[in-house]
């Protein structure tokens, strides 16, 4: 005798399957592919935005299986979001890609790359495997390196610095910038030393779900318990974040304000705390994807630019919502390194074009990116265009040294 019992396979519990009217909204007509940076890259149509759609409409109508070949496409992605601004079927690819990338991490077929970076956060809290303990290793060179000066038990500012930060040297300028310039301008603050954990963005952002719960509850609890009114973030992954996830996956109520560095250095300029001297060159400045599309704050970092007397301020040729990724984005430099390169290489051209001495970014990530790609023109180019994140060109200002 034939089961009534209907066994459910696995099939069954992809969450894309409920995707249904989102998948079909997109009408196929390649709007997206003018803008995506990986098939601008690659002319691969399977990598693009619509290409992406039409396979996980195939599987949402049960003709194909995630494989091996799906999920290399699926994530090879910078997440820079350009190809959702710019559907004109308002097709919501953040989200169907994100839906996806997390049922193929349930269906065990995604890069290897992220057990290693999970294991690491759920051991140290942090994407190396570092002590946190080494949150802190930043401060050493500056005049007043200890710990009570940073950490301090009680404070109406928290500066939470974001790993990449605090463990790569490469991106250590940042911190000491950032410390010095509210320094200057006599701000209250405290970092949470090691007591900082990682925010959980290269987790969520890969689809992986089950462990950012633990981490907001403990980093929002870790801001409470300094009594702050304030939170102030510089990576603007961390900010996204923060800003804009963390109450879905945390019952921890945030009851203080939360802002980029950008915002907040505009804040003190305009009350007159920070005082800025005359500086020369020509500046631009990229948006990162986080910040500026992901995050909606496009206006701040050019106003504390514009607001240092001596500068001529130039925009990219693609700017604010239109700004291309440098390639920094969406773990792809772990996928395909030599795609992110390429990216990256473009970004640099555009740079170049504008005859800058200066670009200012105002993200750890497309700093190191930047700085990158554009050493590889210099051979070639013959140009030499100084990379600087926004805290770094205040307290150039702040110190009235020429850069
Ligand atoms: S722009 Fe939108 S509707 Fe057009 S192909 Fe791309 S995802 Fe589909
Ligand atoms: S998020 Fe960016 S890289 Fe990813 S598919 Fe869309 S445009 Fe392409």
């Amino acid at each position: 005798m034939e089961s009534e019992v209907k066994i459910k396979s696995k099939k069954d519990k992809y969450k894309i399957l409920e995707k249904s009217d989102d998948l079909y909204n997109c009408s196929r007509c390649g709007t997206c592919l003018a803008y995506c940076p990986i098939y601008k890259q690659t002319l691969n149509e399977s990598f693009s935005p619509r290409g992406k759609m039409s396979l996980l409409e195939a599987i949402n109508k049960g003709r194909l299986e995630y494989t091996d070949k799906i999920s290399e496409k699926l994530f090879t992605c910078t997440t820079c979001n350009l190809c959702k601004g710019e559907c004109p079927s308002g097709v919501k690819l953040d989200e169907m890609i994100n839906v996806a990338k997390s049922d193929l991490i349930d269906a065990g077929k995604y890069p290897e790359v992220l057990d290693i970076l999970k294991a690491r956060i759920k051991q140290a809290y942090n994407i190396t495997f570092d002590s946190n303990a080494g949150r802190f290793d930043w401060v050493k060179p500056l005049p007043e390196s200890s710990p009570e000066k940073y950490v301090k038990k009680k404070a109406d500012v928290v500066y939470f610095v974001g790993c990449v930060s605090s463990f790569s040297p490469r991106s250590f300028g940042i911190p000491r910038s950032i410390v010095q310039d509210l320094d200057s301008a006599k701000v209250d603050y405290t970092l949470l030393g090691e007591e900082e954990w990682c925010c959980g963005f290269p987790l969520i952002n890969s689809g992986i779900k089950d462990v950012i719960g633990d981490l907001a509850k403990h980093n929002i609890e870790a801001v409470k318990s300094k009594n702050a009114k304030l939170l102030v973030l510089s990576c603007p992954s961390c900010y996204h974040t923060w800003k804009h996830e963390y109450q879905k996956y945390s019952d921890e109520k945030i009851d203080f304000e939360i802002l980029h560095i950008s915002q907040y250095l505009l804040r003190l300029i305009k009350e007159g705390k920070i005082k800025l001297n005359s500086l020369s060159g020509k500046v631009t400045y990229h948006d990162p994807c986080d910040l500026g599309r992901n995050s909606g704050i496009y206006e701040e970092p050019r106003e504390v630019i514009k607001s240092i007397p001596g500068l001529d301020f130039v925009d990219l040729a693609s700017n604010r919502k239109l700004s291309n990724c440098c390639g920094g984005g969406g773990n792809l430099e772990s996928v395909n390194q030599a795609l992110a390169s390429k990216i990256a290489l473009a970004k640099a051209d555009e740079i170049i074009s504008t005859g800058a001495d200066i670009v200012v970014t105002s993200c750890q990530q497309c700093n190191r990116t930047i700085d990158s790609s554009l050493k590889k023109k210099k051979k070639e180019t013959n140009t030499k265009i100084k990379v600087m994140d926004l805290p770094e060109l205040v307290l150039q200002s702040v110190k009235g040294e020429e850069i």
